[in-house]
């Protein structure tokens, strides 16, 4: 089967599965959005929304958040992995926003990842979510999925936002990139799945018998 028709496969198996995609990490505008991607590399994402819920009770806004200071958004975050340079990353970027930005979260790739702690993958949901922009951020469920989907080769997740971008039209990458997520979670997770279990494998791939090996993001 050609990748183009196993894309349209995974798009209307997905659509089927989530027909809504709401935003996982909680947040109440686009500054605390952003400051709970920069916290969730590496993190969960129920983990990050357990302790953001007290962090952004005292600091939802650049100002508060500098006035907070690197050891209180530390005591906030410490249960998280890298929680020393997230909570600097924290303090420096809404420092930034204030002095160069009006405390307004900007809406260009290069400002976003001109921002401490902010890479592209963070900058890519900042601007899919909030300012919806069409972006494909690869997290390590898109990356594993998408080796697993014959979508890409998966040397790099550079490689594989390209992939997808091409295979996937431009209207859908908001959302898709959020249901390939969910279902990363929920069915094909890392723990392993030689490529034959559910039923999107065995739409894209029926006669598969050799066990799939993905690369790490
Ligand atoms: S068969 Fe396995 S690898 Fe394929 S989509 Fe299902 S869970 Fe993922």
């Amino acid at each position: 089967m050609k990748k183009i028709d196993r894309s349209k496969i995974i798009i209307s198996e997905l659509q089927k599965l989530y027909p809504e995609t709401p935003i996982p990490l909680n947040h109440n505008g686009p500054f605390t959005l952003l400051i709970a991607v920069v916290l969730s590399a590496q993190s969960t994402d129920k983990k990050v929304n357990e302790l953001t819920e007290e962090l952004f009770k005292v600091a939802d806004n650049p100002k508060k958040m500098v006035n907070l200071g690197i050891d209180n958004i530390y005591k906030y975050i410490k249960q998280l992995g890298l929680s020393r340079q997230k909570s600097k990353n924290t303090y420096n970027l809404s420092k930034i926003l204030l002095e160069k930005y009006n405390g307004i979260v900007p809406n260009t790739f290069e400002e976003l990842e001109s921002l401490p702690g902010v890479g592209h993958k963070t900058a890519s949901v900042v601007m899919s979510q909030v300012f919806n922009v069409p972006s494909f951020p690869v997290d390590t469920h898109i990356h594993r999925l998408s080796q697993r989907w014959g979508l890409t080769n998966g040397k790099s997740v550079i490689q594989t936002e390209k992939d997808l971008k091409r295979i996937f039209p431009m209207s859908l990458w908001n959302k898709l990139h959020l249901q390939i997520i969910f279902y990363g979670r929920e069915y094909c997770t890392a723990r392993g799945c030689d490529g034959t279990k559910c039923f999107i494998c065995k739409k894209v791939y029926p006669n598969r018998k050799k066990k799939v090996v993905t690369q790490k993001a």
